[in-house]
């Protein structure tokens, strides 16, 4: 499986890092072994002393797919979850003023905690408050509604260039709040009021 993931879509998150505003998405990828499943801890790793979390939405894919017609993407996802896109932010600070790639500083590993999935049946997907907690506190709140480029336009755009299979996961896109974890923080992420995510970082 792979994860796909999208930057700069959603706007108050853009201006807090003093980004461009994109006319279409911008997608990086993570390898499976960016992958953490069932609340394991994350490991701070040592080559960062600024990795921040960035909480987002995720859908799993149900079906391969290419080319996939924004009318019909809906039927490529039936659940959703929710995951940290983590970020090394001093090595992507990095990378972003040489121009070079990004993937050290967002595709090490563990970079992707993920939740269980749950059916999207149950949500209204276009007005969805997910949040993220850190010791209790109330770190990230988004909704859904602020996409800059909503669920479907993502799962045909990045069809175009990648065939998506069962099982690929697609990290959405983070609001703002970003910030640093240390060790011993505890993180919650919630869609609405269920909270489907929680670890510890060691
Ligand atoms: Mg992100």
């Amino acid at each position: 499986m792979k994860i796909i993931a999208i930057g700069r879509n959603y706007a108050e998150h853009i201006k807090e890092l003093q980004n461009e505003r994109p006319d279409e998405p911008v997608v990086f990828m993570k390898p499976d072994t960016a992958l953490l499943k069932d609340n394991a801890p994350f490991y701070h790793p040592d080559f960062s002393s600024d990795i921040h979390h960035e909480v987002e939405i995720l859908l799993k894919i149900n079906k391969e797919g290419k080319n996939i017609d924004p009318q019909f993407a809906h039927k490529y996802y039936d659940e959703i979850g929710i995951g940290i896109d983590f970020t090394a932010r001093d090595l992507q600070q990095k990378c972003k003023t040489k121009g070079l790639p990004w993937e050290i500083a967002k595709a090490f590993n563990g970079s992707a905690p993920v939740s269980a999935f749950v059916p999207k049946g149950g949500y209204n997907l276009t007005d969805l408050n997910f949040s993220l907690t850190i010791n209790g506190e109330t770190r990230q709140q988004g909704n859904t509604r602020m996409m800059l480029f909503p669920f479907d336009y993502l799962v045909a755009y990045v069809s175009k260039y990648f065939t998506l299979k069962t099982g690929d996961i697609i990290f959405t896109g983070t609001p703002q709040g970003v910030g640093p974890v240390k060790i011993g923080d505890r993180l919650e992420a919630f869609i609405e009021d269920q909270k489907l995510l929680e670890f510890e970082v060691k």
